[in-house]
């Protein structure tokens, strides 16, 4: 408005037709620069805030991992491609031991730090082709793709062994922590009610289960039912 008021104060100061239109024509085109660069202003600033929306739905705020609901889907896409290709697939499921006592002895900001330190620790120790995601409370899954069991179990390992040697604090008081993981992969399990993708979940989750019966801090591999040996009578 005041672009066009400006402009015309020249041609109502001197009478002039041809220097109204000008004067009017020229305005006419401040303003829609201005719009136009306006509008690209807002729509920069809308796709930065969907960005965030997205990002908010998808991954985990306390350690910037994808969340459980990011990793299923991801994890349906993997379980296709595998059977689709006839490729190997392997999951492998990591819980912090003895997390409770971590909080109650450091507190919960030092156990909020902790777990996103043993975040960091994991994606940073894996292969880019891997995927890590937080499962829930101080639970993660990787996928690792076109990987058995057997060489699944040694990227395991590797990777609780970096948990145990470091010192996870990143101030304060000297926090270590261990993790336990269950291996599984997908040609170990048998399809039940929920799917291939829910029994390989499940069986990574019992072995978790089993390595934290074992005494903890181990990485312990699920057994196909078929290759599990019958008891002795
Ligand atoms: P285990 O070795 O059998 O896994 O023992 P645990 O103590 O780790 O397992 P439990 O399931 O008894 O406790 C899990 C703890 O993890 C309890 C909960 O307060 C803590 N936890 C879960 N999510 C978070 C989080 O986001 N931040 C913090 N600080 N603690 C969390
Ligand atoms: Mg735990
Ligand atoms: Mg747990």
């Amino acid at each position: 408005m005041a672009v066009i008021v400006l402009a015309l104060l020249p041609a109502a100061l001197f009478d002039d037709r041809t220097l109204t239109v000008i004067a009017l024509l020229g305005a006419s085109l401040v303003v829609l620069a201005i719009s136009v660069a306006a509008a690209s202003r807002l729509m920069r600033l809308l796709e930065t805030a969907n960005d965030k929306i997205a990002t908010l739905t998808t991954h985990d705020d306390l350690t910037g991992l994808p969340n459980r609901r990011w990793f299923f889907d991801r994890l349906d896409e993997e379980v296709d491609r595998a059977r689709r290709y006839g490729n190997e697939l392997s999951l492998i499921m990591v819980d912090i031991d003895h997390f409770r006592q971590v909080n109650d002895t450091f507190g919960h900001p030092l156990g909020d730090l902790a777990l996103a330190e043993v975040a960091r620790l994991l994606s940073a120790n894996i292969r880019t082709s891997d995927i890590v995601a937080r499962y829930g409370g101080e639970e993660f899954v990787i996928i690792i793709p076109e990987s058995g069991a057997e060489k699944t179990v040694q990227a395991a390992e590797k990777l609780r062994m970096v948990v145990e040697v470091n010192d996870i604090s990143l101030e304060g008081p000297e926090v270590k922590v261990t993790v336990s993981c269950g291996v599984a992969d997908l040609k170990s399990v048998v399809p039940g009610k929920g799917g291939l993708r829910d029994a390989l979940v499940l069986a990574a989750d019992h072995a978790l289960h089993r390595a934290k019966e074992n005494g903890r801090n181990q990485t312990l591999m699920h057994v196909a039912e078929h290759e599990r040996q019958l008891p002795l009578v």
